[in-house]
């Protein structure tokens, strides 16, 4: 079985619990105007590895790791499903820690099995596309798709990135923290307030963001803690 990949991680301490392995998986048909990683779009792109490769490569990373944790984000991981979920069920039986970072953007059954298979969901909620522009796929299925993990064991922990003046409306965070309190199961919330370092990977693929046109106003850490009160401080990882 042969899966596209983007890049391997050896080590990272911001991609899930604890210092983790990561798995770019290549493809992603959500086209977020703030992606940080747009080289993993192309679902042709990126390069092919055997199921049993990676896994011989993710060997080599467990003595880096204080456990064996491996994310697997990308792109959108469950663009490549029948590959993820193997990795996932052979990386498990190995007795490495899962986490998904994914979008949702799949069929809520999809989703549900996929959280089946992993140790930790990590969702990240979209605008949505009518309202903001900002992401190509519209942001309600695939919250439809996160909101069935309500009704399962596995741990969930939603993400939202913070743009002034395109995400971080009063409305719209108290509704993220409305949402995120009906899952039993949920984690946490993490703030990612939105910075402009992908800037010139966009450039160098000749791809174009207006976010990136004219520098935003910076969040502030008084900005970021009104976003956390506004969400619910008791939920809020950042
Ligand atoms: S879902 Fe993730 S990988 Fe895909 S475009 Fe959005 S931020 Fe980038």
């Amino acid at each position: 079985m042969q899966g596209r990949i983007n890049q391997l991680l050896s080590f990272s301490t911001f991609d899930g619990p604890g210092t983790r392995a990561v798995v770019f998986m290549q493809g992603c048909p959500v086209g977020c105007l703030f992606c940080h990683n747009p080289e993993t779009w192309d679902p042709a792109g990126g390069t092919l590895i055997t199921l049993d490769d990676l896994m011989r490569r993710l060997e080599r990373f467990r003595s880096f790791l204080s456990r064996p944790a491996l994310t697997i984000t990308g792109g959108e991981p469950l663009l490549q499903f029948d590959f993820v979920m193997a990795l996932c069920a052979a990386a498990r039986h190995e007795g490495w820690h899962v986490a998904l970072d994914t979008s949702a953007c799949a069929t809520p059954e999809k989703v549900l099995a996929a959280a089946a298979a992993v140790d930790l969901m990590m969702c990240s909620l979209k605008p949505e596309a009518d309202a903001t522009r900002l992401c190509k796929a519209c942001g309600k299925p695939m919250q439809r798709s996160i909101a069935a993990l309500r009704d399962q064991p596995t741990p969930v922990r939603l993400r939202y990135v913070l743009i002034p003046g395109f995400t971080d409306d009063d409305a719209v965070l108290r509704s993220l923290g409305a949402f995120a309190r009906t899952f039993p199961n949920l984690e946490s919330v993490e703030l990612e307030p939105f910075n402009s370092l992908a800037r010139e990977k966009w450039e160098a693929l000749g791809m174009h963001s207006p976010l990136f046109d004219s520098p935003l106003p910076e969040l502030h850490e008084q900005a970021i803690q009104r976003a956390r009160e506004l969400v619910g401080v008791d939920l809020c990882m950042h």
